[in-house]
C-alpha cells in the first residue's frame, strides 16, 4: 500500500514555492499528495493581478485557483480550496471539521505545514495554528469526525519567505534533486508572481550547496528546508 501526505497551505501558492520538491518526491514513488488551500491569497499575495484594469476579486480568485490547479497537476497532487478568504484568514465553524476530516480520511504518513512565526503576514501563522490544532483533533477518540483516529504522523514546517525574522531552523535538507524540473514546472505555472521565480529557484541551488556540505553527497544540486514540529523517533543514530 502507497503512503500520503497532507498539505496544508495558507495561500494559493505557498505549497510551490516552499515545498514543490517534497511533494514531487513523494507523487513519483506512488504515494497520495493532498494540498490543501486555505485560501486564495486574493488580498495579500495578488499584487500583480490587482494592476489588471477592472480586476474583481472573483477574478483574481479564480486566476489563483487555476494556477495553483496547474502546480498541483505538475507535481502530481491533489489540490482543494477552502475559499476561507485572507488578509485575515477567517476560519469559519466548518473549517476545522473538514481540516480534520481531511487527516481521518487521508490519514497522512507525513504532514506538510507553515512554520508558527512569521511577522510579514499573519495569515502564515494561522494556517499553522489551524493545522496543528486539526491534527490533534483529529487524533482524539471523542472528536465528533467521521472515519479513524489519526496515528502521530510527523509535521515539517517548510521554510517561510524571511526565514531569520521567522526563527526557522532548517534542521532537515531534502535532496530534490531528481524532481527539480517538476518544482520549476510548478513554480513556472504561478504567472502572477513572476518576481518569486528566480528568488526560489536560487533558494533550492543554495540549500543544495548547504545538503552537500552537510552530507558529502556531491552528486546533490538543488534541495529544500525543513523543520521538525515534534521530535524524531528513531532506533539508532546512524
Ligand atoms: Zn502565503
Amino acid at each position: 500500500m502507497s503512503g500520503s501526505v497532507l498539505v496544508v497551505s495558507a495561500h494559493a501558492a505557498d505549497f510551490v514555492w516552499r515545498a514543490a520538491g517534497a511533494i514531487a518526491l513523494r507523487t513519483r514513488c506512488g504515494d497520495r499528495v493532498r494540498i490543501v488551500c486555505l485560501s486564495y491569497g486574493e488580498r495579500g499575495e495578488s499584487q500583480e493581478i490587482w494592476k489588471q484594469p477592472a480586476m474583481t476579486v472573483e477574478r483574481v480568485k479564480q486566476i489563483r485557483r487555476e494556477e495553483a490547479e496547474e502546480a498541483a497537476a505538475a507535481l502530481g497532487a491533489e489540490i482543494a480550496f477552502f475559499d476561507c478568504g485572507d488578509y485575515p484568514i477567517e476560519p469559519g465553524e466548518s473549517t476545522i471539521p473538514r481540516l480534520v476530516a481531511e487527516f481521518r480520511e487521508l490519514q497522512p504518513e507525513t504532514v506538510l505545514a507553515h512554520s508558527p512565526h512569521d511577522p510579514y503576514n499573519p495569515d502564515h501563522p494561522a494556517a499553522h495554528e489551524l493545522t496543528m490544532r486539526s491534527r490533534v483533533y483529529a487524533q482524539a477518540a471523542g472528536y465528533p469526525a467521521p472515519g479513524r483516529q489519526l496515528g502521530a504522523p510527523p509535521v515539517f514546517y517548510f521554510e517561510p519567505h524571511q526565514p531569520e525574522q521567522c526563527r526557522f531552523n532548517p534542521q532537515v535538507l531534502l535532496d530534490i534533486t531528481s524532481v527539480f524540473d517538476a518544482k520549476m514546472k510548478a513554480i513556472e505555472a504561478i504567472r502572477t508572481q513572476k518576481h518569486m521565480w528566480d528568488y526560489y529557484a536560487d533558494l533550492a541551488r543554495r540549500r543544495g550547496v548547504q545538503a552537500v556540505r552537510n552530507s558529502g553527497n556531491k552528486e546533490i544540486k538543488y534541495a529544500e528546508a525543513y523543520e521538525r514540529a515534534y521530535p524524531q523517533v528513531a532506533s539508532d543514530l546512524s
